[in-house]
């Protein structure tokens, strides 16, 4: 049946529809969106329970916050760590008095700047990245902060820096590893990072979970593929003690034996 055979109303009465079924599907993506949004960072509008948690944990550093802030004006600011997952993690650091740490992909280093603000004054925080547009977001605040001498960047790929870091000897001698970079690389990243790790040294994976999609890899799906072989081989890896937490999208704490 051709259009011009249906009535002018039923026509327009459709077209109608679709215009609403369009709105009100973009407007549920924006609103999912905005949920995960304050889901991987810092607020809990949407959901009051998690709101509570960040009302009665939450301690951000008054220049962390800034930079949270400053991100969030960042067109890529869904890639920032959530913010009570920096808490913890610089807990965890402090915890087994880390005094190195390895960031491996940066952003714009609000983790980075967390942990340098956990670890002691000579402490240092090797942090990764690729992007000199994205850490020069970061590199004021960490000024700020009174801590950019305790970080040390590297933009060049991080695979690099790991292998620059081995050779100049430094095998064993950090505390606390964070892989949060390109996940195609999670499993080489993690092995080096075993390799410059000490024993009791805690490596954290991040995005573990990545959106639910580990549940159903799709094979053309090349970062769903290897965060979910690196989940696998985790399970079965007799070098590290396991955990796996539903924090944030998923992180991954490997302690080294
Ligand atoms: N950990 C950060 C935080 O606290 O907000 C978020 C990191 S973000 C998810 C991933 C970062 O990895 C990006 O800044 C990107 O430029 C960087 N990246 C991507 N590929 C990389 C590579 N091969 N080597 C180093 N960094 C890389
Ligand atoms: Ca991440």
């Amino acid at each position: 049946m051709s259009y011009r055979n249906v009535s002018k109303e039923a026509l327009v009465g459709s077209l109608a529809l679709g215009v609403v079924f369009a709105a009100g599907y973009f407007l549920g993506k924006k609103k999912l969106f905005r949920m995960s949004i304050s889901k991987s960072h810092c607020g809990g509008k949407d959901n009051p329970l998690m709101q509570y948690v960040l009302n009665h944990s939450l301690r951000e550093h008054p220049v962390l916050k800034n930079l949270r802030l400053r991100t969030m004006e960042d067109s890529w600011n869904i890639m920032m760590v959530a913010c009570e997952q920096a808490q913890f993690m610089a807990n965890l650091a402090k915890l087994i008095q880390a005094k190195k740490a390895l960031e491996i992909g940066v952003y714009t280093g609000y983790n980075t700047l967390s942990m340098a603000l956990a670890l002691p004054e000579d402490g240092v925080v090797v942090a990764c990245d690729i992007s000199e547009e994205y850490t020069n977001i970061g590199k004021p605040f960490w000024k700020e902060a009174g801590v950019e001498h305790k970080i040390d960047l590297h933009i060049q790929p991080a695979l690099k820096t790991l292998d620059d870091l081995l050779s100049s000897g430094q095998a064993e001698t950090f505390d606390f590893v964070f892989i949060d970079a390109d996940k195609v690389n999670y499993d080489n990243y993690y092995e080096r990072s075993l390799l410059l790790l000490r024993k009791g040294g805690i490596i954290a994976v991040d995005n573990v979970l990545w959106g639910g999609r580990v549940l159903n890899p799709s094979p053309s799906d090349a970062d769903t593929v290897a965060i979910d072989k690196l989940n696998k081989k985790l399970h079965r890896d007799i070098r590290v003690t396991l955990s796996m937490l539903t924090v944030g999208d998923g992180l991954t704490l490997a302690v080294k034996l």
